[in-house]
């Protein structure tokens, strides 16, 4: 059994909608199917939201809109003995929603929880929507069986009530194809609905092809599959075919942005391939991802970057012991709940440096500085210091150290290009060689990196 993932552009329009119904129809069997919101609607609801509670806008000729753009799905392309029944149920939606902007607009402030539910609506209109479309599909509510926990003020998926829930809902044979929305769920707790994150509908795809032990999950979205690069930095970026689990981790870690990075987890864990697939061009291969990608067919399978990162570069007498700072320096961004990129010794053993976002700069200096205190007063640390402004670009392939002198040589070809590098981390991972420049360089960065990777001679080259 294969579980299918369209996001917003795959049911933004009725061309769209009209692959949709093609992809699933010629699968030849039941399946199931996890929609995303119609393309750009959860930001138009958010937008809307905010317009509300700022007593700005014509919030009742926003939704206006938004309906009609609904109804012209429903008019176009579901049959005409159902089209009333789903022009009833996405009118009862749209009538509670416009009760909700009322509320905002009276109170004039938005509580996360209403924004929640504000949200919500994206995904429940085009789950009945797209049900409506296809043969003999059905409808289920997500709401039912995803179950999110309170964790740190997040919503984080409940891993073992949502797959029992799952497989309680869909049974063990599926008599039909079945359509739910992404990226709604409900807390566990309260009942109140609550949601997986931006992106999150390929997460709610995950979650049930891996409590189902699905065949396939496959994720149909707007491009070719995860490409080299980004192909608006990188013209010559190509479609990876095949790549590890680790690798896409990794990729989308470092900004990738082909699918929501905790998806790939739960399917991983039950060795359930992966699919990215192009809803617009549905006969190209996209990108298989899978666990048995070792051969060395190919160097790096891709490069990628994130941008708003900071440094924290410690400085003083630490060559005695660099194990020991270091695990000190991860337990004290741990501790802090600040997200570490890498840990690098940029210049000989005096100094090391951290790298994290800037949004989490402030923290993790302070939690440095509280670690350190001590060394800090005998003298042993002489200062730590932070530098904002920068970008990692990130070059990723499983047991990347076998390739041998790889990061000197990019580190090389940057200099020589007039880039300086803040820090490298090459050996502490795996998988990846971590750059860090300035961000007014990442573009240009991205280029030497990506060509020193994927030209003809350079592949010979690295071999
Ligand atoms: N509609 C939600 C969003 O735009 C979830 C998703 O599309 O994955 O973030
Ligand atoms: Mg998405």
């Amino acid at each position: 059994m294969k579980v299918l993932k369209f996001g917003g552009t795959s049911v933004g329009t009725i061309g769209s909608l009209r692959n949709v119904k093609r992809i699933v129809e010629s699968i030849g069997e039941p399946a199931i199917v996890v929609v995303s919101a119609l393309g750009g609607l959860t930001d138009r609801l958010i937008a809307t939201a905010r317009m509300a509670a700022a007593g700005e806008g014509d919030i009742a000729a926003e939704i206006d809109a938004m309906e009609k753009r609904h109804s012209d799905i429903i008019e176009s392309l579901v049959a005409t003995d159902r089209r009333n029944a789903v022009m009833a149920s996405v009118g009862k939606y749209i009538a509670e929603m416009r009760d909700v902007y009322k509320g905002i607009s009276l109170i004039r402030d938005l509580p996360e929880k209403t924004l929640d539910v504000i949200v919500s609506f994206g995904e429940r209109m085009s789950s009945v929507i797209v049900a409506n479309i296809l043969g003999d599909a059905r409808h289920c509510d997500s709401l039912d069986f995803i179950k999110t926990e309170k964790w740190f003020n997040k919503n984080i998926a409940d891993r073992t009530l949502t797959d029992d829930l799952i497989r309680k809902s869909f049974g063990s044979k599926l008599e039909h194809t079945m359509v739910c929305g992404g990226f709604i769920s409900r807390d566990r707790d309260t009942g109140e609905i609550t949601n997986l994150g931006r992106g999150g509908s390929d997460y709610t795809a995950a979650l049930i092809a891996a409590a189902l032990d699905a065949d396939l999950l496959e994720i149909w979205t707007d491009v070719d599959g995860f490409m080299t690069s980004d192909p608006r930095i990188i013209p010559e970026a190509r479609v990876i075919p095949r790549m590890s689990f680790i690798e896409s981790m990794e990729l989308c870690s470092f900004g990738a942005k082909v699918i929501y990075p905790p998806t790939i987890y739960p399917v991983f864990h039950k060795n359930i391939p992966l699919k990215i697939l192009n809803t617009n061009n549905p006969d190209a291969q996209g990108t298989l991802i899978d666990d048995s990608v070792q051969e060395m067919e190919e160097n790096v399978r891709g490069v990628s970057s994130l941008r708003q990162i900071s440094m924290v570069t410690v400085t003083g007498d630490i060559t005695s012991n660099v194990a020991q700072i270091n695990s000190r320096t991860f337990n004290a961004m741990a501790r802090g709940g600040i997200s570490v990129f890498l840990v690098s010794q940029p210049d000989c053993d005096s100094s090391f440096a951290v790298t994290m976002p800037e949004s989490e700069m402030e923290n993790a200096m302070t939690a440095l500085r509280t670690e350190f205190a001590p060394e800090l007063q005998s003298g042993d640390v002489l200062e730590i210091k932070s530098r904002s402004g920068l970008a990692v670009i990130a070059v990723v392939r499983e047991s990347i150290r076998k390739i041998k002198g790889l990061g000197a040589r990019l580190v090389n070809t940057l200099l020589r290009n007039g880039i300086e590098v803040m820090a490298v981390s090459d050996g502490t991972s795996e998988t990846t060689i971590a750059l860090v420049v300035d961000i007014g360089d990442v573009n240009r960065a991205m280029e030497l990196v990506h060509g020193a990777c994927f030209s003809e001679q350079q592949n010979q080259l690295l071999r």
